[in-house]
């Protein structure tokens, strides 16, 4: 009866430790180290863990199949993981995003983890938490504030209004905002222009953010950011306005990592949270070194499926900032896999095992991703469902030996730490093995193209990759303007190795076809759009906030 607690209620339940006694009694860190946020959040001084010399715990990465809308159990993994590590006795620290407010209120709910693998206060993180994705937003809203300004006192710079790349962000679900006129009023309000808001997540700042590694480096990339073009096609930077240091020094606080519990009173550090599609989708390098320094073992999650979120792990943040994994855990549900069978939403608590075999190319082609084209040892962790049978488990781990793949049932979810102690055991073999051997799918002097071609053949099974020509010239001419040593960052639908959120399992052979190139100069790697990717979400006819609420002494309820 313990599962018939929603989120909340069980993270309401929870007993938690002052996040100062947490972090010196599991961490040994000082308090003058830490900048409490109330009781049971703290930012952690970066001057202290650049003074931290290590040495560097193991880094595990958990990824998953493709997955369906509801998420088939990342985070849930990360931190049940992490608590089944700390269990076992190795000192684990966890790293994870900071949830976006969009989902909150949409469909999907918050992102802090389920039944008994969850991070704490969880109405804190899932709510402003220590207000990072704000300063965030007015680093970015700042920077169009002073370019429509700019605009307005002369133009000095000579923007083409047609050709202003950067809009405005809010961290809030609302389609009525993606396509705006801004500057309507007369001439005392600027020039009109069409402008667009997207949430904060899919914010260039957001993902500078994540993969800067130092102050310096932070207000760098800041100032390389384009907002717009001349006449003459020459790119405005955020340095042309003189941005930079305003910018950085709102986001002075944010950029130290944010230090909270498990419910097991196990540290988490939850920092950073770029979309997975137009951007990399994990937390920040910042996050993930701090932790590393602190524990013996970090496990930390990746967006989406193994095909995005831990390809652009390895490509793009490993690439950038030479960290390694040790190994991988990838999460699977039968019942997604029931799903990429081709069962209907309503049928996938239904034992199916000929759908069950269908689906299981998914995992098979993302296993074989992980281990041969990223080169690291991997385990298969199910996230244990209810309804799931033990015909349909033995069917999947059957299929599994062949590849040499270890397998292991997770309940977390149901069980907290007790739950995931055989994951536990089974990454830390993996781990001390050192088998893991990670290699980049491309290497950094292949053209954009080549890079491109090279993640759609050898990751998603297409034949090969198109654009029109309109498209081709675009990166071309970056090729040629010196951007080609970028990482490329492919935004594409989470639900299918295709471009077709509707193909599922593991179709090859088809063409992927990149409709759109844009360059986060900042950011440094070039986003390529394959197919049709929302930067500003929109919440459902039936959202999710109808049902939070708040009482009379403060308390909320409703989050899930
Ligand atoms: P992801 O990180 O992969 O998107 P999450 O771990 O956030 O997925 O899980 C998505 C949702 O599914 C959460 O609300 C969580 O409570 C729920 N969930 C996860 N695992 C289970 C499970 N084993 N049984 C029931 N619900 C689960
Ligand atoms: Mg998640």
């Amino acid at each position: 009866d313990n599962v018939a607690l929603s989120d909340i209620e069980i993270a309401q339940s929870a007993t938690l430790v002052p996040v100062l006694q947490m972090a010196h009694d599991r961490l040994g860190i000082p308090a003058e180290a830490l900048e409490p946020y109330g009781h049971y959040k703290a930012k952690i001084d970066l001057g202290w863990l650049d003074r931290h010399p290590g040495p560097l715990g193991k880094l595990i990465l958990v990824t998953a199949i493709s997955p369906t809308p509801a998420g088939e159990g990342k985070t849930t993994t990360t931190v049940g993981l992490g608590d089944a590590l700390n269990r076992i006795g190795k000192r684990t620290v966890i790293a994870l995003r900071e949830p976006s407010l969009g989902p909150v209120f949409g469909m999907k709910g918050g992102a802090a983890g389920g039944g008994y693998a969850q991070v704490v206060p969880m109405e804190d993180i899932n709510l402003h938490f220590t207000g990072d994705f704000n300063a965030i937003a007015l680093a970015h809203n700042l920077l169009a504030a002073l370019m429509d300004n700019h605009i307005h006192h002369g133009n000095a710079l000579g923007f083409d209004l047609r050709r202003i790349t950067w809009r405005r962000v809010m961290d809030m679900n609302d389609r009525a905002l993606r396509h705006t006129v801004v500057s309507l009023g007369g001439a005392a309000n600027g020039f009109p222009r069409e402008d667009g808001f997207d949430i904060v997540v899919a914010s260039e700042v957001m993902a500078i953010f994540c993969l800067a590694t130092s102050r310096r480096d932070l207000k760098e990339r800041l100032g390389n950011i384009i907002v717009g073009y001349t006449r003459e096609q020459s790119p405005i930077r955020a340095r042309d306005l003189q941005a930079q240091g305003a910018m950085a020094a709102l986001l002075k606080d944010a950029i130290k990592p944010n230090l909270v519990q498990t419910l097991e009173n196990n540290p988490a550090i939850i920092h950073g949270g770029p979309f997975a599609n137009i951007a990399h989708g994990c937390n920040t390098v910042t996050a993930t070194r701090a932790a590393l320094k602190l524990g013996d073992y970090v496990v930390t999650e990746a967006g989406f499926g193994a095909d995005l979120g831990a390809e652009k792990f390895v490509d793009i943040k490993c690439r950038k900032s030479g960290l390694r994994p040790d190994a991988v855990v990838i999460v699977a549900t039968l019942r997604a896999l029931k799903h990429h069978g081709g069962v209907a939403a309503r049928d996938l608590n239904t034992p199916d095992l000929a759908a069950l075999a269908r689906g299981m190319a998914n995992l098979e082609r993302h296993v074989e991703n992980v281990q041969k084209r990223y080169g690291l040892a991997c385990v298969v962790s199910i996230n244990h469902f209810t309804s799931d049978t033990q015909e349909e488990l033995d069917l999947l781990r059957a299929r599994m030996d062949a590849l040499g793949v270890p397998v292991v049932v997770a309940r977390h979810w149901a069980d907290g730490s007790r739950g995931a102690e055989e994951l536990a055991h089974i990454v830390v073999r993996l781990a001390e093995s050192g088998t893991s051997n990670m290699q980049f799918v491309y290497a950094d002097e292949d053209s954009l193209w080549d890079k491109m071609k090279a993640i759609a053949t050898r990751v998603y099974g297409a034949a090969d990759i198109g654009a029109e020509a309109t498209v081709r010239a675009k990166i071309e001419k970056l090729q040629a303007d010196g951007y080609g040593h970028y990482p490329v960052c492919v935004a594409k639908t989470q639900y299918s190795f295709s471009t077709d959120p509707k193909l599922r399992a593991a179709p090859s052979g088809h063409t992927v076809n990149v409709r759109e190139v844009r360059l986060a100069a900042g950011a440094e790697f070039v986003v390529m759009i394959c197919g049709d990717i929302m930067t500003m979400p929109g919440l459902p006819k039936d959202p999710a906030s109808a049902r939070i609420d708040v009482d009379d002494e403060g308390k909320i309820s409703g989050l899930f």
